[in-house]
């Protein structure tokens, strides 16, 4: 599932191509694409509208609209938005299987949602706060690359609560932005289990926490985020990120560690799973 890397790495890329133009024709296919509001209703939304700013909170991107409206689109498990520059060119590439929202701007250049698992989403909100984004974002917890995370900001996130870390972590309305990939590797970095209740944590490790998510996140936006093998995840162009070639822990089951030489292993704790080195993260 794209993460903030992945998402901050499609944002660029949609602000690029997007900012200034126009959508002039939007058509929707996918029957679970729209499915807060009708999907005549978000094409009467957009059409005619021009996109003002492209914007991002956690794994959500925000489209804002020159009526001060707001197209949020989540990408969840297997979302990719890809960018023709000319949809009306012969050459222009065919529409993909899965494609679910085919969006037409006003230069000829196109817009398009591909989705096979379909638990992305696309929809336009009228309640905006006033930092410009849907009201209903105040539910997440501040985004590390946006906010920032500082230890004191993580410590008072995490108190009162008496769950896993990795639960932690992942739970949007803790931190905003973090999935299972990079849950995994700021554990590694941070030298701490993911199991490890959060009430426990000293405010030694927590200061680790805060610095290794800012900077692993940082890294990863750097390189265009992380594509795995199944490749679901594509920029606007359709280029895979690199960062995978720098996961720590993540995917490594059975290979030796990086730092100590332990084997990789998975972790168990409730529903979850994480990648872990016993022998250096405590
Ligand atoms: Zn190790």
């Amino acid at each position: 599932m794209p993460e903030l890397p992945e998402v901050e790495t499609v944002r660029r890329g949609l602000e690029e191509h997007l900012i200034g133009k126009c959508f002039a024709e939007v058509s929707v296919t996918g029957r679970r694409t729209v499915r807060r509001q009708a999907a005549a209703e978000l094409v009467a939304s957009l059409e005619g509208r021009r996109v003002e700013a492209v914007r991002r909170k956690g794994k959500f991107i925000a489209v804002i609209l020159d009526d001060a409206r707001v197209l949020v689109i989540h990408l969840r498990m297997s979302g990719q938005l890809l960018w023709v520059e000319d949809a009306e060119e012969v050459s222009a590439p065919p529409l993909r299987p899965h494609t679910h929202v085919v969006a037409r701007l006003g230069d000829r250049s196109e817009l398009r949602f591909v989705d096979p698992r379909t638990f992305g989403e696309w929809y336009v909100v009228s309640d905006v706060g006033s930092d410009g984004l849907p009201a209903d974002f105040s539910n997440l917890g501040p985004d590390p690359l946006l906010d920032g995370l500082s230890a004191e900001i993580l410590r008072q996130r995490l108190a009162g609560r008496r769950v896993p870390l990795k639960a932690a972590l992942t739970d949007q309305r803790v931190v905003a932005g973090i999935g299972s990939i990079y849950a995994d590797e700021i554990c590694f970095a941070s030298r701490i289990r993911p199991d490890r209740q959060t009430h426990s944590l000293t405010p030694v490790e927590i200061g680790r926490l805060s610095r290794s998510t800012k900077r692993l996140l940082h890294s990863a936006v750097a390189l265009g985020g992380s594509s795995l093998r199944d490749m679901s995840y594509r920029d606007v162009m359709g280029d895979a990120g690199s960062y995978q070639l720098h996961h720590k822990v993540y995917d490594r089951l059975g290979q030796r560690c990086l730092r100590c030489g332990t084997i990789v292993s998975r972790v168990r704790f409730g529903a979850r799973v994480a990648y872990c080195c016993e022998g250096c993260q405590h």
